[in-house]
């Protein structure tokens, strides 16, 4: 910034849109997007916002908070539990979250195996003694393969109304560019991690040299780490404290996948006997015709005809049983999806839907419409 600068030669009112807040989450969501980590943390993640968008990233399978403040955290924790509809339409991900309360100052094995940790405007908040611990805790301990970091850029203060020493009474310091960077490459340095500076909160035009309004750096750990090796490697007594955990229902776990099966697999059949019955109904007075499937025009009808490529596939009523071959079932994208396996099908409905005596179709009695 040009050391000139006056804070009065600058009348106009910075307003970011969105709020500089949002902008940095969003750096992270696209970081995560970008690099596809599985496990991610966030430390000092206060009220749980970023983990909040952070649980739609479809990459993500284990998220985990950690903050001094277990009352801050749990504000609005519960935004991180499953929603109903994660129960009726379990994701095929997997995905746990926990939050702890506890410093980055002490290591945990909690923290270990993650492959990004971010700590978005945490290191301004550190005492001096906390500061010096957290490169050893971050970079050595928890070694993940990325780490951002941001803090606020004291040279943009002079923009910001309102601003004299630092921008939240907490901060117990506010760096400048320099400053940041030359902590930055040193950690880097130490711990054998690259580190690539950007930001986020652009200057006015103009003022280029001020920078960004929150200065960021990744940092990317330049040797390679197995998840294995890292437990057995760094034993370390558990000192956080976990304040929330929630494990949401995935097709992974085989009962959420056998109902998300049994579920399917009952529309489908319900639907193929709905256009089999409309026809039949149709054919009754007619003794002439038989009761096979006899698609009307719509798009399932239209579907299930392109299926049906061989009698053994195709759906048929006898007596007032209405029978619908598991092939036919199985030729349909989500079951196919779902399962796998045809043995894979067979083995989920199990005594879960009625079957034909020889257990290749599903039955409905048309009594019991
Ligand atoms: N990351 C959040 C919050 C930033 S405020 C956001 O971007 O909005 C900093 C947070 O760090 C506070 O919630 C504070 O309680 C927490 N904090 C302060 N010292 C800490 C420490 N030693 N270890 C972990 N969290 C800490």
């Amino acid at each position: 910034m040009d050391k000139n600068f006056q804070k009065e030669e600058f009348t106009e009112v910075i307003k970011f849109t969105p709020p500089l807040y949002k902008q940095r989450y969003q750096f992270v969501k696209d970081l995560v997007e970008k690099y596809k980590p599985k496990k991610v943390a966030d430390l000092g993640c206060a009220d749980c916002r970023l983990l909040w968008m952070l649980k739609f990233c479809r990459c993500i399978e284990v998220l985990a908070g950690l903050d001094t403040c277990a009352s801050v955290m749990k504000e609005k924790m519960h935004m991180l539990s499953p929603l109903p509809i994660d129960y009726l339409q379990p994701s095929e991900r997997s995905l746990t979250v926990t939050l702890h309360q506890g410093s980055v100052a002490h290591k945990d094995p909690c923290m270990l195996g993650f492959d990004l940790v971010t700590c978005i405007e945490l290191i301004e908040h550190l005492e001096e003694s906390e500061l010096k611990k957290f490169p050893e805790v971050v970079f050595g301990f928890m070694a993940p393969s990325m780490v951002v970091i941001s803090t606020p850029n004291s040279e943009f203060n002079p923009l910001l109304p309102g601003v004299t020493l630092h921008r939240h009474p907490d901060h117990k310091f506010e760096w400048t560019q320099a400053q940041f960077q030359s902590w930055a490459l040193e950690t880097a340095k130490c711990y054998d991690y690259s580190v690539e500076f950007t930001g986020v909160g652009h200057p006015p035009t103009g003022m280029e040299n001020v920078g960004f309004c929150t200065q960021i750096g990744v940092f990317f750990r330049k040797y390679p780490q197995t998840g294995e090796s890292v437990q057995s490697e760094k034993p370390t007594e558990a000192v956080y404290k976990t304040v929330f955990k929630a494990v949401y229902p995935s097709l992974k776990d085989e009962k959420f996948l056998q109902n998300a099966v049994v579920n399917e697999v009952i529309f489908v059949a319900q639907n193929i006997k709905h256009h089999l019955m409309s026809k039949h109904e149709e054919y009754d007075d007619d003794p002439e015709r038989e009761s096979r499937f006899q698609p009307s025009v719509d798009y399932f009808s239209d579907y299930l005809r392109k299926l049906v490529v061989d009698q053994t596939m195709e759906p048929f009523v006898k007596g007032n049983e209405v029978y619908i071959p598991l092939v036919t079932i199985f030729s349909f994208p989500k079951v196919n999806r779902l399962c796998g396996t045809f043995e894979k099908l067979c083995k989920l409905i199990a005594g879960k839907v009625t079957l034909s005596s020889d257990g290749s179709a599903v039955v409905f009695n048309t009594e019991y419409e």
